[in-house]
């Protein structure tokens, strides 16, 4: 089957989710090209099996070289691989009876793709958003089992209390389309940094022995949501200079540094390097 029509008979079955992002009104799939809304505003499938619902297009930081740098490091490297796995165990759970997971800021889509490895169950479906089309355009064609969408975190094109779960892997969240989108008893998932998060590389880039804090968005989130358990997952990997090269791409902690910098924490050789992540989960 092609990738458009997989994707399409996808969407129909959970096209009851969808509400279109101009008018709010109900979507349906059409002949396996298009989501049309009741009005008639149309968004179409791509060939890859995406839809892009933007009005306008947003240019990011994240490009083709850091997706696939991204994409290496969590799916051929299994960099975060315990966390998915533990995830996992938590949607296996939570969704006894199936379901919807929606990932919000998937990028291209290797950590949902990673988790929905690891689960059980067949009946459990997920759907990834990001506003970067290069990331969406590349889920799409690697990992065409689940749904993917061009779009904004702050207007998702879901229906009120449509998700069973929402997933936020180190990217940022949007509290209150969260709480419109979400059911009644819907889960947050919310992975966070740590404070030994990429450490060695943190010390690196700091003249003083700074420990990164991530008091303010937990703060935040007590804020806004009713935090019902938290888990810190720590633990060391090795890594060769391919691996950090890798890393020091994907992570944002790099973005404003010189080439020079880079080259010279690459020639520190750090043989390890430290996953520190915080696993929350929350309901509205
Ligand atoms: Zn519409």
């Amino acid at each position: 089957m092609k990738k458009r029509e997989l994707a399409a008979l996808n969407f129909q079955e959970h096209e009851g989710a969808l509400q279109c992002t101009i008018c709010h009104s109900e979507m349906t799939v059409m002949d396996s090209k298009s989501l049309v809304c009741e009005k008639g505003h149309s968004f179409d499938l791509a060939k890859q099996g995406y839809v892009n619902m933007l009005q306008k297009q947003v240019s990011t930081m994240y490009d083709h070289t850091l997706f696939d740098a991204r994409k290496r490091i969590i799916y051929d490297y299994k960099f975060y691989d315990k966390v998915h796995q533990k995830i996992s165990k938590i949607i296996d759970e939570a969704l006894q009876e199936g379901g919807l997971v929606f990932d919000a800021g998937s990028g291209e889509g290797t950590h949902l793709n990673a988790i929905f490895n690891h689960l059980d169950k067949d009946s459990i479906h997920g759907i990834g958003l990001d506003i970067s089309k290069d990331g969406i355009v590349m889920a799409a064609k690697n990992y065409s089992d689940l749904n993917w969408l061009v779009g904004d975190l702050t207007q998702t094109p879901f229906k009120e209390h449509s998700q069973d779960i929402i997933l936020s892997f180190l990217s940022p969240a949007n509290y209150s389309e969260f709480k419109r989108i979400m059911k009644p008893n819907g889960l947050l998932i919310k992975i966070i940094p740590g404070s030994h998060y990429l450490k060695e590389i943190r010390e690196h880039l700091s003249d003083e022995d700074k420990e990164y804090e991530n008091t303010d968005t937990v703060n935040l989130m007590r804020n806004k949501v009713d935090v019902i358990s938290e888990e810190r997952v720590t633990y060391e990997r090795e890594v060769d200079e391919e691996v950090l090269r890798d890393i020091l791409t994907m992570t944002p902690l790099t973005w404003h540094i010189s080439e020079s910098q880079i080259e010279s924490i690459l020639k520190n050789h750090h043989e390890i390097i430290t996953v520190d992540l915080h696993i929350i989960l929350a309901k509205f």
